[in-house]
């Protein structure tokens, strides 16, 4: 691999708290070199989803991945207009309501335990793990909206769930964006 397409992974990847979120920042809102799309491509899309914890064993077709790349952009539209406190665009919603549909119909009953689970009786792997993701999306837009937030560094934008009790979350990573916020302060008062 040239050093060229070596890829440059942000300290903190997988801060959101949410598959869906997650999702978003993969591709960054921001120019910030270490935050450029890091699902761009299919062999890109198979590290990166090995690393959000999918048992994907094959790079997605080019169709499959036009289609990931169509969520993502949906649901970026999506809480990041959440985020400016905007209505969302009612083509975003279209296609996650399309995707939402794609996965309810995939649904079965399946015998678990004593009792019954409901399963997606998808047969591609990736399938499956596109549906999780709008899933993921419609219950956290079915849920408390406050508790969807964007990182206020304008070097980052990701978005989170913030879990706390009092929703005190503020940064995407306390270490990375809050410390640097903090030092960015703290000169200002220098000068
Ligand atoms: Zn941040």
């Amino acid at each position: 691999m040239s050093p060229a397409t070596t890829p440059v992974l942000p300290k903190h990847e997988f801060v959101a708290g949410r598959l869906s979120l997650d999702f978003c920042n993969s591709l960054s809102p921001t120019r910030r070199p270490t935050l450029r799309d890091r699902i761009e491509n299919p062999d890109e899309f198979l590290a990166w989803a090995r690393r959000a914890g999918a048992k994907l064993e094959q790079t997605p077709a080019p169709r499959t991945l036009a289609r990931l790349h169509r969520l993502r952009s949906a649901l970026i539209g999506i809480f990041h207009a959440l985020a400016d406190q905007r209505a969302p665009w009612d083509r975003d919603l279209a296609v996650l309501n399309e995707e939402l549909a794609e996965a309810r119909a995939a649904e079965r009953l399946v015998p678990e335990g004593t009792g019954f689970a409901v399963a997606d009786s998808s047969l591609q792997v990736i399938d499956r793990f596109r549906h999780a993701i709008a899933r993921d999306a419609g219950a956290l837009l079915t849920g408390d909206l406050r508790r969807v937030k964007r990182c206020p560094s304008h070097d980052c934008l990701w978005l989170f769930h913030d879990d706390s009790k009092n929703l005190s979350r503020r940064w995407c990573a306390m270490d990375d964006c809050g410390t640097l916020e903090k030092v960015r302060r703290y000169r200002g008062r220098d000068s």
